[in-house]
């Protein structure tokens, strides 16, 4: 039997370990260095309520990769859900992505329409007639100069104006990544999951498949029955790395496979040989409120956009639908702790990629850390674990 090392047991560990089971013919150990799999998609709980770190709620345009978690993890679909930003300027709460149908509530509404048909006609009149002409009516209404765009600022402002853009992005993009300047984000094919001005229904994600376990305890069970047959060592943190020989040492021992499927920032892997790549973390503070629902209906979170120190708070009942008079809701606050978003920077991208690319035939680096791809979510973890495997067959 062939041998294969896991690094990692979060969502992308558990989801590499679960499809080399499903191949069969591997012996698959997998090296977790907290004392439980999951990482921050791992429930917890307080006054009752199931909550986890952040959302984590599954959304996902692939069927395939639903239709595996549905069968190892029932899901409920939400497709309903909706998000809110609060903007302390304005007093006032608007959907999220911004919505079309917001802006007549808005104080600055009528500089904002004047910035959104500037924005159009100026990326009109860098077009040429022939391609102007190729347009729908719709895409000539709404073309923008975002794809000139060479930052994340940019790209903002070119789709939808100076105004909007500091109501809704400017402090907020700062204050998640605690950076001073959004020009220096310029990786940011990322955002915004493809949408700059939602009009029509308000559901967040209305192209992707939305859902969230059946279960009180969420994913918890999925990554047991994913670990079914392999090894699990909690608790257990790898002393020495020689990768190119596809050998590490824990527990004092060295240990040879014939495949290793990385799920931790790959710098740690070669010693920071190139410098140590940068991510930003998140403190999170669950709070119970005497209230049986906290946010409206069917938001399921809100964005804070202003001078807040926190991000987002979430209320988990929607997702868990948790059954309580009380509810609980986390705030989110960009820290230092814990490496959670690989930076949007170009250069630490191709500094994460220098390490990746030094790994030999046979090691695979996946996951949100471990392809240093901050839109690496949920459905990614287990697209890449489906990949591996595909390239272990091939
Ligand atoms: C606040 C927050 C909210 C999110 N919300 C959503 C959401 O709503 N929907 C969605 O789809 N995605 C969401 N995501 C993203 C998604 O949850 C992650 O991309 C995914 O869970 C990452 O899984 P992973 O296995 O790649 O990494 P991780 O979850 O980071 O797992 C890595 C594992 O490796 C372990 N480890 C680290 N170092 C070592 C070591 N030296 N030795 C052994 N083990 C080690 C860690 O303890 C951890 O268990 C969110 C992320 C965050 C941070």
């Amino acid at each position: 039997m062939k041998k294969a090392l896991i690094i990692g047991g979060g969502f992308a560990g558990c989801a590499a370990a679960h499809q080399l089971k499903l191949l069969g013919g591997w012996d698959v150990t997998l090296v977790e260095s907290a004392p439980y799999l999951g990482a921050g998609v791992r429930t917890k709980y307080m006054g009752g309520h199931p909550y986890t770190l952040g959302p984590r709620h599954f959304l996902t345009p692939w069927n395939h990769v639903y239709e595996y978690l549905n069968k190892y993890c029932p899901l409920r679909r939400c497709a309903e859900h909706e998000f809110s930003t609060y903007v302390e300027r304005d007093q006032a709460f608007y959907s999220y992505p911004i919505h079309a149908d917001d802006f007549s509530k808005m104080p600055d509404s009528a500089k904002i329409n004047q910035e959104l048909k500037d924005l159009n006609l100026e990326a009109l009149a860098l077009m040429s007639p022939e391609q102007i002409a190729k347009l729908s009516p719709e895409e000539k209404r709404k073309a923008n100069k975002a794809a000139l765009a060479t930052n994340f600022e940019e790209y903002w402002i070119y789709s939808i104006g100076k105004s909007l853009y500091s109501k809704f992005v400017d402090t907020y993009s700062k204050k998640m990544w605690m950076i001073d300047d959004n020009k220096t984000i310029d990786d940011f094919a990322w955002s915004p999951k493809g949408v700059t001005i939602k009009e029509g229904a308000r559901a967040a994600w209305d192209r992707a498949i939305s859902a969230y376990p059946i279960a009180p305890n969420g994913y918890d069970d999925y990554f047991d029955i994913a670990t079914v047959g392999t090894t699990v060592l909690l608790n257990t943190k790898i002393t020495h790395f020689d990768i190119q020989n596809k050998t590490v040492v824990f527990n004092n021992e060295k240990h040879q496979y014939d495949v290793i499927v990385n799920t931790i920032s790959p710098d740690l892997l070669f010693d920071y040989c190139y410098g140590e790549l940068p991510y930003r973390g998140r403190d999170l503070i669950p709070i119970v409120l005497p209230v049986e629902f906290a946010l409206p209906e069917n938001v399921y979170f809100t964005y804070y956009s202003s001078d807040e120190k926190y991000t987002r708070v979430t209320e988990y009942k929607k997702f868990t639908q948790h059954k309580s008079d009380s509810t609980l809701i986390t705030l989110e606050i960009p820290s230092l702790n814990g490496k959670y978003y690989p930076m949007p920077f170009k250069a630490e991208k191709a500094k994460a990629d220098q390490y990746i690319n030094l790994m030999p035939d046979g090691v695979f680096s996946i996951g949100r850390a471990g392809a240093y791809i901050y839109g690496v979510d949920i459905d990614d973890t287990i697209d890449h674990a489906m990949k591996v495997v595909e390239q272990l067959k091939a």
